[in-house]
């Protein structure tokens, strides 16, 4: 295979919040519906380029649709290993993409429109399975990285930190994850439910229900061979194929002056730094030509490990870049921007 685009970057730029309106904040942002986007403050005027860009406007639908989310199901229904994630400032609206507004219990769930690529993309994916004869067998796994510990999002009790080990034919792995079976829409999205309230928030001044740690659902998709009907005995050793889907909402990134965090919550705020720290490093290292490119440091943090596959190697990741149209966002608006911007020139060979 050709060296395709680790993704094209698509850009979501929220609504202003109440609070930012009622503040008065100013709207810096502004898309022209051309796939740019225009940055435009006091001293500050920049315009960016992407393949996809979704307004204040767009509806998580048209998320869904006009990010290629589909086409990366389809893929990983293929057998590729395929990662989704969303990065961009705390309350930059990366968990309302992927997840939309959190239900507020199992019997009374949010509003079906509202949905997030999450959602949509297990609906995608369970009415293929459907059309394949069920022949697609899914399981779900779910971590999450909290200060530098990988823990299990589905096992019951309290959250257990999991071993991250490499070996040769596997690269990084943890150690001893769950993994769960489902054959339904409902059972997916209540472990998906599950998860997500073990996982640790707490509350700080730019976002009450701000997530504090880096999250990963992984589906794996097994498609059992077609065996011909013959009559002479196959070897067991038809191919079958297995492909995964990684959903991967990252921490916000912030300065830890700005949200007010002290003592416990600014070692949150250093580990999610460094976190998102390597994987700037990382990625910035891989937008480089490949005779140009010297080690990629992998083992700087976990989450970097973990994604080692989806970013450099046989993987197709797309990433959602996440912005606030507020003039209080600025500088970090403009660093997801450029973010994404270093992104697109990485290459990876699925
Ligand atoms: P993050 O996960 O990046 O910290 P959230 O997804 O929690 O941010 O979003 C912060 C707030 O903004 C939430 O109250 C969320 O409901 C709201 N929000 C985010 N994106 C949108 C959107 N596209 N439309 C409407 N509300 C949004
Ligand atoms: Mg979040």
């Amino acid at each position: 295979h050709p060296a395709t685009p680790l993704c094209p970057p698509a850009i979501r730029v929220r609504p202003l919040t109440c609070t930012e309106t009622r503040r008065g904040d100013q709207r810096v942002v502004h898309s022209l519906g051309d796939g740019t986007v225009h940055v435009s403050a006091a001293r500050h005027d920049a315009t960016f380029g992407f393949s996809a860009v979704f307004d204040a406007g767009a509806s998580q639908e048209a998320v869904f649709e006009g990010s290629g989310m589909r086409q990366l199901v389809e893929l990983a229904i293929d057998g590729f290993s395929c990662t989704v994630f969303a990065f961009g400032q705390t309350g930059s609206g990366k968990t309302y993409t992927l997840m939309g507004p959190l239900a507020q219990s199992e019997t009374q769930p949010a509003s079906p429109a509202l949905l997030g690529l999450m959602q949509r993309s297990f609906a995608c994916l369970l009415e293929q399975s459907r059309s394949h004869g069920s022949d697609l067998a899914l399981s779900a796994s779910y971590l999450e990285i909290y200060n530098e510990q990988v823990r299990d999002l589905l096992s019951p009790g309290p959250p257990c930190t999991l071993p991250l080990r490499w070996s040769k034919t596997r690269g990084f792995y943890v150690e001893n994850q769950l993994s769960v079976d489902f054959e339904s829409l409902e059972a997916i999205a209540n472990l998906l439910l599950q998860g997500s309230q073990r996982r640790q928030t707490s509350a700080h001044a730019l976002n009450r229900h701000s997530s504090r740690s880096h999250a990963l659902l992984t589906i794996h998709i097994r498609s059992r061979a077609h065996h011909p009907p013959t009559r002479v005995p196959q070897p067991s050793t038809c191919p079958s194929k297995q492909g995964t889907l990684c959903f991967v909402d990252l921490a916000g990134s912030e300065r830890v002056k700005e949200t007010g965090s002290s003592g416990e919550l600014s070692v949150e705020a250093n580990n999610i730094n460094r976190s998102l720290l390597a994987l700037g490093h990382c990625i910035s290292l891989l937008a480089k030509p490949r005779g140009k490119r010297t080690h990629i440091p992998y083992r700087d943090s976990k989450l970097t490990r973990l994604l080692a596959r989806s970013l450099g190697g046989s993987g197709v990741t797309l990433m959602v870049a996440c912005i606030s149209p507020s003039s209080h966002c600025l500088s970090e608006t403009l660093s997801t921007l450029h973010y994404a911007s270093r992104a697109r020139r990485v290459t990876t060979r699925p």
